[in-house]
């Protein structure tokens, strides 16, 4: 981050413009949202500006700027479109201390302006760092068109009454009557005007002073393979609703970034230096959030009945009567599946698929090896990296092809995405040059669709690892 975005007070400050022209209409229009005491330096005003000048929004000077002028000047803006006059106005102003912005000049500017969504006193700002202003502009589009115009007066409104509603304990119950006024009961009241807002405000009150603490609860969520966007919408709403998150190892970054800021965030899984949590200790930490009241997202990487040791953590939970409910979540088999352009069953070739494991508790996980190396069987591997050597052997051995198709999907749907398409024959020599270091999902009978193959060939060389996610390479 480049550019650090706060919101500066400027009511009653100065605020300094050199311009005249279509740059200076479009900032002065926006400046002219704020209390602060705009000041024009320009000897061609348009006639806009002159109109403004003359209804008080703002001090017209009719010449060009000179040193002084912009003394105590919290902003200046640099709006000529005139690259030298520009250069000498932005001089003027560093030296009289005021944080400049030369209009459409990053390289030059102290601060830029984001876009804006306003909804007074609600103000959201998009920045770029002057990257994709279209991207910015977008962003801004869809928000304006997502907020309610009521927005701006319900949190009028809702600043007035924020000590009464200290009345409320501090976190989960004051979080909970505020959700529920913007969200419902204000929304409603508001057709009613600002005195009907005043009273479902105060009903509302009433109601939550009088309401039983909730209770403890924990969801038990399934994040997807990493891809935020794959989330379930139910995720992401407990996600933002959660004042405890516990996650595993695999859960990426994006996703985390989805809880509350306040929110406690507990790391399950951390490797680094130790070995990661004990299955017992992870119990009595949801248990003890649970026990305390605590919304707890205990978010696990795909869905969270697959592979996920999630029944130990219910008994958990369970032994303390402390409610729950599972959220599901698409499994890494669902996402890589899709990369690769197949489906897990067709018609014809196979009428059930298997979801295995590489290996548990006891080591090397044994299967039913012997149905599986029958022709046309699809199996998708979890945790297979380490086991591939003895999978392979214990298929074979079973009469299964050495030709059967074996694809790896590495870091299914995240940006790193790497997918190795290979045969049972050459899999553990395949795998060990592949150097694979992320999660990896391993299909055994499945290679990647031809068109989907074709085209991830085109992204690399002839060679069966490829870089490039299929998803992405549609994007551009
Ligand atoms: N509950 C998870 C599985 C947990 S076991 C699910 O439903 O997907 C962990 C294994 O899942 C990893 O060893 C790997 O085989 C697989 N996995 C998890 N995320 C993955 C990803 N993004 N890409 C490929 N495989 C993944």
């Amino acid at each position: 981050m480049d550019h650090f975005p706060i919101f500066l007070r400027v009511h009653g400050r100065r605020i300094v413009l050199s311009g005249g022209g279509e740059a200076a209409l479009a900032k002065l229009r926006l400046l002219m949202k704020t209390a602060g005491r705009i000041t024009v330096f320009t000897p061609n005003p348009a006639p806009e500006i002159e109109n403004w000048a003359a209804e008080g929004k703002l001090a017209l000077v009719r010449r060009a700027m000179a040193p002084g002028d912009t003394m105590c000047a919290a902003l200046f803006y640099a709006a000529d479109e005139d690259a030298v006059e520009d250069a000498r106005t932005a001089a003027i102003a560093r030296a009289d201390g005021a944080l400049v912005n030369v209009v459409d000049n990053l390289e030059d500017s102290q601060f830029i302006t984001p876009a804006i969504v306003d909804r007074d006193p609600v103000t959201i700002a998009i920045g770029t760092e002057g990257a994709a202003p279209v991207l910015a502009r977008a962003i801004k589009a869809d928000l304006e068109e997502r907020l309610p115009a009521a927005l701006g007066p319900l949190a009028r409104i809702g600043k007035r009454f924020r000590k009464a509603a200290e009345a409320l304990p501090f976190g989960r119950a004051r979080r909970d009557f505020w959700r529920e006024y913007y969200f419902k009961s204000g929304p409603a009241a508001m057709t009613a005007g600002e005195k009907g807002v005043n009273g479902a405000l105060d009903k509302l009150l009433a109601e939550h002073l009088t309401r039983k603490a909730r209770p403890g609860h924990v969801h038990f969520v399934g994040g997807g393979p990493g891809d935020p966007d794959l989330l379930t919408m139910k995720a992401r709403r407990v996600l933002d609703e959660a004042d405890v998150v516990i996650y595993d190892r695999l859960i990426s970054k994006p996703i985390l970034e989805l809880a509350r800021r306040e929110a406690i965030m507990i790391d399950a899984g951390k490797e680094g230096f130790g070995p990661s949590m004990k299955q017992e200790e992870i119990n009595d930490l949801i248990v003890q959030h649970g026990l305390s009241g605590a919304q707890v997202v205990r978010l696990k990487s795909g869905d969270a009945t697959v592979f996920g040791r999630l029944d130990e953590e219910i008994d958990a939970v369970d032994a303390h009567q402390i409610a729950w409910s599972i959220v599901p979540g698409i499994t890494s088999a669902s996402a890589a599946v899709a990369e690769i352009g197949q489906s897990l069953t067709r018609r014809g070739r196979n009428s059930s698929v298997r979801f295995l494991t590489g290996h548990d508790m006891k080591g090397f996980a044994d299967h039913d090896w012997a149905t599986l190396a029958r022709p046309g069987e699809v199996a998708a591997i979890y945790m297979g990296k380490k086991s591939a050597r003895f999978i392979q052997g214990r298929l074979i051995m079973h009469g299964a092809d050495r030709h059967t198709p074996v694809t790896v999907i590495e870091n299914a749907s995240r940006p790193d995405q790497r997918i190795l398409e290979t045969t049972l024959d050459a899999l553990p020599h395949a795998l060990a040059a592949a150097e694979m270091t992320g999660p990896a999902l391993m299909f055994y009978g499945l290679a990647p669709r031809e068109a989907a193959a074709a085209r991830l060939r085109r992204a690399d060389t002839e060679h069966a690892l490829y870089t490039y996610p299929i998803q992405a390479q549609e994007a551009l």
